[in-house]
């Protein structure tokens, strides 16, 4: 890759994600005057929502955001995977990624950078110039940085450092919410500590607090009277607080950047109401499409039993089944992960395949496809409770994206959503109260508000695209576009020119110095992320 133009137009270059921040709370609160830092970089750039991609996960959109790819070149759709040729489910990670991030590509230009907290980047590859700290997914930083003994630095400079937080961690929402906002603060002085320190050509810095808050919090803080906020009613104000908070800590990442930096503040998608649970399974279940091992006793006591006793234990029961339980012989189409997968248990592809492809496969995929949509919710008032049904083939392409689900369901306006270890639920249902304590879910527009060099002042495109974020990022910081990614730079967006390449990024080495497998327990990760119930 040829080195970047030296008079390239951003140095530096701020990427600060701000997870799941979502249009309709940042347009209000920089209007009343809430997010002062983020409306002054609005005023002196652009500002436009940004579309994630299908489904709207972090997995899949922030490593579109760092790749330019879309998620059947990259292959990460979601927290865990089929394992290929069988029914296990493997936790994703950075290794699971194809094609180089933003970062790779500042390396092979002979740029620096410093990553902190991108979901699914870890583990790292091998930064010569640059600083890597990495976030969900990895337990803790030991061996887990770049260069490894930044993991020693950062416990210095940060003593409360802490890589991820959640609700279930705490029996009270207060405790909950001290713990997100101590986090905040001190992902703050780290972003600051690696800015100030390795004065890097790109700081890519990815805080999770707003995801984790609007999931909590969602609900208490639209209810009425509260007015989005800051009034007496408990936890009201708690979305509003972690917005003021980051835009805090913006304020002072662009105060120490200096006037010269190019500044995007990005999400990975939006965020809204949540109604509850939907179980895809029991659908496929009413169908005669799946067939479930049900029993009196729940899965975990069952995971205890030994085997040779399994049978003695009593069996037809209304309580909920694993993924696990499932007779694959008898199965022909299943769903699992996050926000709404089904796959065909297709011959050749799954090891009990039941589904002959061709004519047979299609015309299940249409019979699965017109009962979902002619669901309806489940409070009387007819909605549709299924809004689309995609086939994965129409929506990624690249040489991965056989491992995309046969069909994507998307719940309408994404209210509703199934979960990873919560399947199937009990027999005859198909929605339920959310599993866990969650009010908010993700919805298809983030936000991306830019401002600096090579930013246009006063731009305010309808709409941008998370797919383009990468190339815009390395139009900025004067490295040619590559031709082969799916992106390309946000003309609406940028002042400034880039060059072209047809060369294909390279990757550095993967860091490998580090016990990877400890951080990767799929359970313990999904439940860290506040996806499965405790
Ligand atoms: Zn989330």
């Amino acid at each position: 890759m040829k080195p970047a133009h030296p008079d390239r137009s951003a140095k530096p270059l701020l990427v600060i994600g701000w997870d799941g921040a979502t249009p309709e709370l940042i347009e209000a609160w920089m209007e009343d005057g809430s997010l002062p830092n983020l409306a002054a970089l609005r005023a002196r750039g652009s500002y436009a929502p940004l579309r994630s991609v299908l489904p709207p996960l972090s997995p899949a959109a922030w490593t579109t955001a760092i790749t330019g790819l879309n998620p059947g070149r990259h292959g990460i759709w979601d927290f865990g995977h089929l394992a290929p040729g069988t029914y296990r489910v493997d936790s994703t990670d950075a290794r699971h990624r194809q094609g180089a991030s933003v970062w790779e590509m500042a390396e092979a230009a002979g740029l620096s950078s410093a990553v902190l907290n991108v979901p699914m980047s870890h583990p790292t590859s091998e930064l010569p110039r640059g600083a890597f700290v990495p976030g969900m997914g990895a337990s803790k930083l030991k061996g887990a940085t770049w260069p490894p003994e930044l993991a020693e630095r950062l416990a210095g400079e940060v003593p409360d450092y802490l890589i991820d937080c959640n609700m279930y961690e705490h029996a009270a929402p207060a405790d909950f919410l001290t713990q997100l906002m101590d986090m905040t603060r001190a992902r703050g002085e780290a972003a600051e500590f690696l800015l100030r320190e390795g004065r890097p050509d790109l700081l890519f810095a990815v805080f999770t607090a707003t995801d984790r808050v609007q999931h909590a919090f969602w609900r208490q803080s639209s209810l009425p009277w509260t007015d989005g906020a800051r009034l007496a009613w408990r936890f009201s104000s708690a979305i509003k607080d972690v917005y003021m908070l980051l835009d805090d800590i913006l304020g002072r990442l662009i105060d120490l950047a200096g006037p010269k930096a190019t500044v995007m503040v990005v999400s990975d998608h939006g965020f809204g109401e949540l109604e509850g649970d939907l179980y895809l399974n029991g659908v496929l279940e009413q169908m005669g499409l799946l067939s479930v091992r049900r029993s009196r006793v729940s899965p975990r006591i069952r995971a205890a039993v030994p085997r040779v006793l399994e049978r003695l234990l009593p069996t037809q029961s209304m309580a909920p089944a694993d993924f696990g339980d499932i007779i694959w012989e008898q199965t022909r189409a299943f769903s699992r992960g996050l926000l709404g997968n089904v796959w065909l248990n297709l011959r050749g592809r799954q090891p009990l395949g039941q589904v002959e492809p061709g004519p047979e496969a299609e015309d299940l995929m249409r019979q699965i496809s017109e009962r979902l949509l002619a669901l309806r919710e489940p409070d009387g008032e007819g909605k549709q409770l299924i809004s689309a049904v995609f086939r994965g083939a129409d929506l990624y392409w690249g040489s991965l994206a056989g491992q995309a689900p046969d069909l994507v369901v998307v719940p309408r306006d994404y209210r509703w959503m199934t979960r990873s270890g919560r399947e199937i639920g009990p027999p005859g249902v198909i929605t339920s109260e959310p599993a866990v304590r969650h009010t908010g879910n993700h919805r298809m527009d983030g936000i991306l508000v830019a401002g600096g060099p090579g930013i246009q002042r006063g731009g305010a495109p309808t709409l941008l695209r998370i797919l383009d974020l990468c190339p815009t990022a390395l139009a900025l910081l004067g490295i040619e576009v590559p031709r082969s990614l799916d992106g390309v730079p946000m003309s609406k967006l940028l002042s400034c020119d880039h060059g072209w390449t047809d060369e294909l990024p390279a990757r550095p080495e993967r860091h490998k110095s580090e016990s990877e497998e400890a951080d990767n327990a799929l359970e313990e990760r999904l439940r860290s992320i506040g996806y499965i119930a405790t």
